[in-house]
């Protein structure tokens, strides 16, 4: 294989399909190339700047490169928010490094500093290697993150212009030490906030609070750097950036970069003779094997680390079955790789000595791997935004391109596969975070206090509901009134109480025998997944829980597989503390507020792979309360007997609508089916009536379930829609049937759910008058 042959991703297809496999393409479509635009090169950049760019061959701008540096260098807040490889960089890298270079000649050699922040290092290293190569005369760039040391720390405090770090790094050390960074602060120009739709949820609300803490303490020192964010392709990203930075941002969306041709191509993996279909990660495999056989050199993502071994492993063997020597040419890649081992893989992909990767997402890869033929993605990657990012990354110069999703057995993808425009021609998600959690904001409050005391005055910065959260703190002794403000009134460091990922205290599952600790998972899960009698599957290894203790966060474990799996039963109810806003369709009513949720694991039961249950064990394991925000929905009983759903079916009838809903939320918000959760019930206390709850399931509430309250319609039809085109006969995991039910899966009425979320949308009509 010498020789690359032009690829043709129309005959790889008509490839991919023959013999059997003809009906498990679902839909293809060929998206046009497209012509770049190009613009002028600004004269106020630097000569340093320009010299080193022309020096690696960038001597013009895309349109929307242009935009973002002029609206930047005039001191406006941007975000850029076009596709993959669209040289968003080049936007920010004009007026920062601009402005860096204009401060070099400065009395301190330091007139201008500018920080780059990246939601992961390995981003952060990328962005400092591609700067050390531009190597501007006189600017002095620094990677610092946690493993930095303090020695190079001074360093980059007294001298350096241009720091790459993270969120975490501001939160942890430079905020809290700020006196020190002083000349650094006194002199920011620039903040560039990178991949800024991570920061979604819960996480993004305390990157929220944190950017707007630097925002203030930059101010203490007499600066006003502006911003500026780069972000995938979302919805409303002017929304989402303004929501991060607390100051209105504008946004450039129009992407000018040319684009190739791209047919991307729909794939139902075949239904076993059991009904099941076969595992999206074994046709994933077998994809890669063929497309790899042939040639074409293919990326395949998988959702899971173990799903990514299983997508290379079996790709091999596939191959070595068929006698082909080329699976030694596929490899995994599961993050956490070292930068050198990253370039050596970047290497052996351009010099087509690896032809198939197998991947998790495109962002933990944090490499260049742009320019392949083609990309499998292993089940819908969870928003069309990841979706159109994980595809861009087939495309080689000049060359058409190939991008196939592998639909997984869940609603979502069984949706999308039915529904193909609202992939091809629905705009993105947008991005949803709150950043008024109290549950997120009140600590940052006080991280906010110790750094420069809180004031009337701050409520610029974190919003109108500063003074009640600092009375609240001051109520619990974390901080002090005086006269002149809140100030911080205990001996530790407030940061320290905060974690921006993954709150929660985190449960440590150990190896009775060797002692080694096999992995973590965080206490609300630990209740479920790590119990006494659990089977937990680690690696493809099964091993029973021996002994759970919560108190030392410790789980014990041995190896073995017993031939059984369990599943964790569980029992939830809800009060509702707050309405916020409610709306009246007909009899029903939908809801918006503030929910108390309490769950207790009851028991587990002991499933044969078959799915017949063994046994049923109880369990006695603490409550857990979670005060959140929620949506839901009432309709009284006489209105669901109406609808045709009689008395006996009405819990199956609403539990099967709340796990459909919960599935179709991802539609809306950019989250996931485990970030919220459902309770529903025949007579709740607090409504007297049949009620649906779904809620965020974070603390405080990350905004999901309000979304989808205000795009309820939309929502509800899609679900009610999903619902009845399933061709299953009494429910299937691509409906009804949830992963993580809790009281597995029973009472499920799929007719019942059909015919209450009919109902319910017809009530709606009733109240808006037509004509
Ligand atoms: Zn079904
Ligand atoms: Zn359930």
């Amino acid at each position: 294989m010498s020789e690359v042959l032009p690829f043709d991703p129309l005959t790889t297809l008509a490839h991919l399909t023959r013999g059997p496999r003809a009906g498990r393409l679902v839909h293809a479509r060929t998206l046009p190339a497209r012509e770049g635009r190009t613009v002028e090169w600004p004269s106020w950049v630097a000569p340093e700047v320009t010299a080193a760019l022309h020096g690696e061959g960038i001597t013009s701008l895309w349109e929307h490169q242009s935009r973002v540096a002029e609206l930047a260098r005039s001191g406006r807040h941007v975000v850029v928010a076009t596709g993959t490889a669209s040289g968003k960089s080049l936007g920010y890298l004009l007026p920062v490094l601009t402005a860096l270079c204009e401060g070099v000649g400065s009395v301190t050699g330091r007139g201008a500093t500018a920080l780059y922040l990246a939601p992961t290092k390995a981003l952060g290293a990328d962005q400092a290697a591609r700067l050390h190569t531009l190597a501007v005369p006189g600017v002095r760039t620094a990677a610092l993150d946690g493993d930095t040391p303090p020695e190079e720390r001074r360093w980059v405090r007294q001298h350096a212009h241009y720091v790459l770090t993270n969120p975490d790094l501001l939160h942890h050390t430079l905020l809290p030490g700020h006196e020190r960074w002083r000349g650094f602060l006194r002199a920011l120009r620039y903040v560039v906030v990178d991949e800024c739709h991570v920061y979604r949820g819960v996480f993004g609300a305390h990157v929220s609070a944190v950017l707007r803490r630097l925002l203030r303490v930059a101010a203490r020192y007499g600066a006003s750097p502006t911003v500026i964010l780069a972000s995938a392709t979302v919805a409303e990203p002017e929304v989402l950036a303004s929501t991060l930075v607390g100051q209105p941002v504008e946004a450039v969306t129009q992407d000018a970069s040319p684009r190739r041709e791209t047919v991307v191509a729909l794939w139902e993996p075949p239904e076993a003779e059991d009904g099941t279909r076969r595992g999206t990660v074994a046709e994933t495999a077998s994809l890669l094997a063929d497309l790899v056989e042939v040639g074409v050199q293919t990326v395949a993502f998988a959702r899971s680390r173990p799903g990514v071994e299983t997508v290379a492993s079996r790709a091999r063997e596939d191959l070595g079955s068929r006698g082909c020597p080329q699976g030694s040419l596929v490899a995994a890649y599961r993050g956490g790789y070292l930068p050198e081992e990253r370039r050596e893989l970047e290497r052996a992909l351009r010099e087509r000595r690896l032809m198939g990767l197998a991947a998790t997402t495109a962002l933990e890869l944090g490499i260049d791997i742009a320019g392949l033929d083609a990309v499998v993605m292993a089940g819908w990657p969870g928003t069309r935004a990841s979706f159109w990012q994980q595809a861009g990354r087939a495309g080689r110069r000049g060359s058409p391109s190939l991008a196939v999703l592998v639909a997984a057995d869940d609603p979502l993808d069984a949706y999308l596969l039915a529904h193909p425009e609202l992939i091809f021609d629905a705009p993105v998600e947008a991005c949803v975070l709150d950043p008024e959690n109290p549950y997120v904001l009140g600590p940052h409050l006080a991280a906010a206090a110790a750094e420069l005391p809180l004031t009337r005055d701050d409520v610029r910065w974190f919003g109108a509901g500063v003074p009640a959260l600092a009375e609240q703190l001051v109520a619990g002794g974390v901080l002090r009134r005086r006269p002149t403000g809140w100030f911080w009134a205990r001996e530790d460091r407030p940061s320290d109480h905060v974690q921006l990922r993954d709150a929660g205290q985190a449960v440590q599952i150990v190896d009775v025998r060797s002692g080694r600790v096999l992995g973590t998972v965080d206490e609300e899960r630990a209740l479920t997944t790590v119990h006494v009698g659990a089977v937990y599957v680690h690696q493809g290894q099964a091993h029973v829980v021996t002994h759970l203790d919560l108190e030392a966060g410790v789980a014990m474990v041995v190896v073995g597989d017993p031939g059984w799996s369990t599943r964790a039963r569980t029992e939830s109810t809800f009060t509702i503390t707050e309405t916020e806003s409610a709306t009246a369709w007909g009899a029903a009513h939908l809801c918006t507020g503030r929910v108390e949720v309490t769950t207790r694991v009851t028991g587990f039961q002991r499933l044969l792979p078959s799915g017949e249950v063994l046994g049923q064990h109880p369990l006695d394991l603490p409550e857990r309360c979670l005060v959140t925000q929620a949506v839901w929905w009432t309709l009284p009983e006489e209105e669901l007997a109406l609808a045709g759903v009689g008395e006996d079916a009405v819990p199956g009838a609403l539990h099967a609508a709340e796990h459909a809903s919960i599935g179709m939320l991802p539609l809306l918000a950019t989250c996931d089916r485990w970030d919220v959760g459902g309770v529903s019930t025949p007579l709740h206390p607090d409504t007297g009536l049949p009620t649906v709850m779904v809620y965020d399931g974070h603390a405080g509430g990350a905004g999901f379930s309000r979304r989808g309250f205000r795009e309820a319609v939309t929502w509800l039809a899609a679900t009610r829609d999903l619902v009845e085109a399933c061709d299953c006969e009494a429910g299937c995991p691509r409906c009804v049937q949830s992963p993580k039910c809790g009281s597995g899966n029973d009472p499920l009425a799929k007719a019942g759910a059909v015919a209450v979320l009919s109902h319910l949308l017809s009530e709606r009509s009733v109240s808006v008058p037509t004509g």
